[in-house]
């Protein structure tokens, strides 16, 4: 497809209730590999739960000429401001603030920077959900993410009542925060903060 071609494209996308394979074969979609791939991350979307959606493309020179794609949901809000409004995102962060979700560097966990999963975290707390725990991702200069073993995290926090879990999840949150602060390694590496909360 040439660029030109491409900026002709018009297309239209719904939240897929369609997940199940045979479904899928019906609407002649294809599958890549084991899973989905993300059209806008290019990353898996094979085991979220509420995830895809079908992003449907159609050539408007050619009205015959249709391509159905996958995204998450995340990655259509991100992409485009008019995304429709019914699309839902994975449950943890569609209990966020939208303006707070988009800032998850995932697009199906949340993962969010100190200040972000701070407020997180609050807005768990006031529904009474069950944080599981934390685990380290960085975000490196060049803008790469991805999962890191230099900080340690919290182990599974579900034997903890649902105060004692948020309290010591945000006590060991506030900790790695200040050491990665005062530490000299990896200048312009930041720390991100990938929170699981038990499913409703
Ligand atoms: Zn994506």
């Amino acid at each position: 497809m040439n660029v030109r071609a491409s900026r002709a494209l018009l297309f239209e996308s719904f939240a897929a209730k369609t997940r199940s394979l045979a479904a899928t074969r019906s609407l002649g979609l294809s599958m890549l590999g084991s899973g989905y791939q993300c059209c806008y991350c290019a990353q898996s979307i094979a085991e979220v739960g509420d995830d895809p959606v079908s992003i449907v493309l159609r050539s408007a020179s050619d009205p015959q000429a249709s391509q159905h794609l996958w995204a998450h949901a995340l990655c259509v809000f991100r992409m485009v401001r008019s995304a429709p409004l019914s699309l839902v995102l994975p449950e943890q962060l569609e209990m966020l603030p939208r303006k707070l979700a988009l800032q998850s560097a995932s697009p199906n966990e949340v993962v969010l920077p100190y200040l972000q999963v701070i407020e997180a975290l609050e807005i768990y707390a006031r529904a009474r959900r069950r944080v599981l725990g934390w685990e380290a991702w960085i975000r490196k200069p060049d803008g790469s993410v991805g999962h890191s073993d230099a900080v340690p995290g919290t182990g599974d926090l579900s034997t903890l009542d649902v105060q004692q879990a948020v309290t010591t999840c945000r006590r060991s949150i506030d900790e790695a925060h200040s050491a990665w602060n005062n530490s000299e390694t990896d200048p312009g590496t930041e720390l991100l903060f990938c929170v699981t909360i038990d499913s409703a």
